[in-house]
């Protein structure tokens, strides 16, 4: 599974990064870092919910 993060709706509301760390890395100012993500197996639920939990709809999983 892949996570894309579409950093022109990014807003910096810094959810995903509070939903998985491990997955997300943000800027100092709370906006995300990397338009594409590997996600390791194992991690496709928490990523799924990073998802639902930017409220821009900037993330999406594939
Ligand atoms: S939750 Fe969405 S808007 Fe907030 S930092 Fe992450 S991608 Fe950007």
């Amino acid at each position: 599974m892949k996570v894309s993060i579409d950093l022109d709706k990014c807003a910096g509301h810094a959810r995903c990064y509070a939903t998985s760390p491990d997955l997300f890395d943000i800027d100092d100012s709370g906006y995300a870092c990397n338009a594409e993500i590997d996600v390791p197996p194992g991690q496709e639920s928490i990523a799924a919910e990073a998802a639902a939990a930017c409220p821009e709809r900037a993330i999406e999983t594939h």
